[in-house]
């Protein structure tokens, strides 16, 4: 149940218990007809679940800033008595699942907005509530927000495992009143292609490092802050930093204006570390500022530094903001020792290059989510990537990716989102050998067929003209979540005999639940289809994995 996603969770929670009371369709529907045009617009990413009598989970597109109010107002339908219930005399709680900040921040608008209206209520992270309390008195509001592709907060998946603990009363669910907010987020994939200057021969399966670089607006703002605290440091400002001075990298080890650096070798995205507080500490001369400053870079203090920085995924440049004595101090000395080196960022090829010598494709999911700061976050490799113009240029390397692709033997792919990547390189490499591809399946997964079904034209002509076996999941065509690992279920006879023919299995994409979903389905397949007991089943793709014949390629 933990590899469910949270809208899953939330439907499984019903049918699993006797919930009764729910928020009414009319108050949702009403509340739609207040929203101007251009509100609907401006909310692709928060969307409201209302748990109706019919047990449907039903999605409504609200914006955020409407729900305090939605649900302070809102009434409950009872199906067994069909009356409507106003919420007035329950004591509100507001639980959420969060964690970037973004389902506290909406959860603590709720309370508060709740507070100015005299209702008694409170707010707590879920896996602080004690579940032991909840009653028939409450109306339960959880606000939950998914993480990563569409997986759980780690707060909720602890309440969720309590939730489901044998310990807990039978009857603890009966009559409660409860709200869910699922705060959604779509992720928008590119595929990007790069031109090379000469033909490069690549691999399935290899992987190109690209190294990006500061935007226009990052490098200006880190200029204005040096020039708003009076340093003297100027675009232009031409540095060399010597190599017994600090240790810098050998493209550094030159005379460089500083606005070089700071576009091409600076991470100004970069999530400051107890190492970097430290340093700022030292050179701090304003007592609350070195105060605090101190405590970050302390052990105590390392839960505070969690709340200041990662959860909200504040970076350098709002830090030295925000301590503005302390970085008044900074010389280019020290900006050497606080900043961080960009990183090239891994991304499996997507292209062959029998097909295309002069190309490299990727295939980018673009990083980009909400916290509770205003302004909202992004992926520094994807957001460049993404805004790259024709004829821009691109660093990067090649190199050897863990897959190690046998074209005579049967393959299994799985490749949900941009996890497909690695195969499509594999199968156009294939393409274009001539070969029949009826030894080959392709499972892919993704949220809408319509929407972010990826290089479906590809496959879907693979398919027809070399008898690729192609399966999708797309988890948001209708009202119950398929993923990969249910097609895989669906197709376990033919995974068996692919197996069974010397086959292997390959996986790629998201390192969150999926692996290990995928992993459990083939463990099931191998017990059922090959009659096989639990441990035999585990011995049997154990044993796959030591031979290199279950290998899988995954980030987060
Ligand atoms: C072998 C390999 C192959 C890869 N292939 C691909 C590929 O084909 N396509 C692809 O798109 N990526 C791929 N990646 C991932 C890629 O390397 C980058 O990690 C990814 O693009 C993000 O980089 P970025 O610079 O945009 O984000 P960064 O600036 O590095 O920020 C990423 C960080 O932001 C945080 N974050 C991201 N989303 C959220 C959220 N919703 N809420 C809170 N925090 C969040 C996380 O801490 C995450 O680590 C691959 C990785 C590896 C190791």
């Amino acid at each position: 149940m933990e590899d469910a996603s949270i809208m899953e969770d939330a439907s499984t929670m019903e049918d699993a218990s006797t919930m009764k009371n729910a928020s009414s369709r009319e108050d949702v529907s009403s509340m739609e007809d207040t929203l101007s045009s251009e509100d609907a617009s401006s909310v692709e990413d928060a969307s409201i679940t209302e748990n109706a009598s019919t047990m449907r989970l039903l999605e409504y597109q609200i914006p955020v800033y409407h729900l305090p109010d939605y649900l302070t107002n809102c009434k409950i339908y009872n199906p067994l008595s069909d009356v409507n219930i106003t919420v007035d005399g329950l004591v509100l709680q507001v639980l959420y699942g969060s964690e970037t900040g973004t389902a506290q921040d909406v959860a603590e608008q709720i309370w508060k907005s709740a507070q100015r209206k005299q209702r008694q209520s409170t707010v707590s992270s879920v896996d602080e509530y004690d579940m032991r309390n909840l009653s028939s008195r409450q109306l339960i509001v959880f606000v939950v927000a998914t993480t990563g592709q569409g997986d759980p907060p780690a707060n909720m998946k602890t309440f969720w495992k309590r939730l489901l603990g044998k310990s807990l009363r039978t009857d603890l669910l009966e009559n409660l009143n409860y709200g869910i907010l699922g705060l959604d987020h779509f992720q928008e994939v590119r595929l990007i292609t790069i031109e090379l200057p000469y033909k490069i021969k690549y691999n399935p399966g290899d992987v190109i490092y690209v190294r990006p670089k500061n935007s226009i607006e990052q490098v200006r703002r880190f200029f204005n802050i040096l020039y708003g605290h009076n340093i003297q440091l100027f675009p232009n400002t031409m540095v060399e930093v010597k190599k017994k001075e600090i240790k810098v990298p050998l493209a550094l080890q030159c005379r460089l204006p500083l606005k070089e650096i700071v576009e091409q070798y600076w991470d100004l995205n970069f999530k400051p570390r107890r190492s970097t507080m430290h340093t700022l500490s030292l050179i701090s001369e304003d007592k609350l500022e070195k105060e605090k400053l101190y405590e970050f870079a302390s052990p105590c203090g390392q839960e505070e530094l969690y709340n200041y920085i990662n959860r909200p995924r504040r970076n350098i440049l709002e830090v030295l903001v925000d301590f503005p004595h302390t970085t008044s101090k900074l010389n280019i000395r020290l900006l050497f020792e606080i900043m961080s080196p960009i990183r090239p960022r891994p991304y499996s090829i997507a292209s062959s290059s029998k097909a295309t010598p002069d190309k490299i494709q990727i295939l980018v999911a673009v990083v980009d989510y909400k916290t509770r700061l205003l302004e909202p976050r992004f992926g520094l490799c994807s957001k460049w990537l993404k805004n790259l113009k024709i004829n821009d240029k691109v660093t990067f390397r090649i190199q050897k990716g863990t897959f190690r692709f046998e074209d005579n033997k049967p393959i299994i792919m799985i490749g949900p989102g941009t996890g497909v990547a690695p195969f499509r390189s594999f199968l156009l490499e294939e393409e274009e050998k001539k070969k029949d591809l009826k030894e080959c399946i392709l499972f892919f997964g993704c949220r809408k067929k319509d929407k972010d079904y990826h290089c479906r034209e590809d496959f879907e002509r693979l398919a027809e003209k070399t008898n690729l076996k192609v399966f999708c999941a797309f988890s948001r065509d209708q009202d119950y979540k398929i993923y990969v690992q249910h097609i895989i279920r669906e197709q376990r006879e033919l995974c068996w005999q692919f197996l069974q023919n010397d086959g292997s299995i390959y996986l790629a994409g998201s390192s969150k639940n999926m692996p290990n979903a995928v992993r459990d389905e083939f463990v099931d397949l191998v017990k059922e289809i090959g009659k096989m007991t639990e441990e035999q089943a585990e011995e049997f793709i154990k044993d796959l994995e030591k031979k290199s014949r279950y290998q899988i390629e995954t980030w987060g």
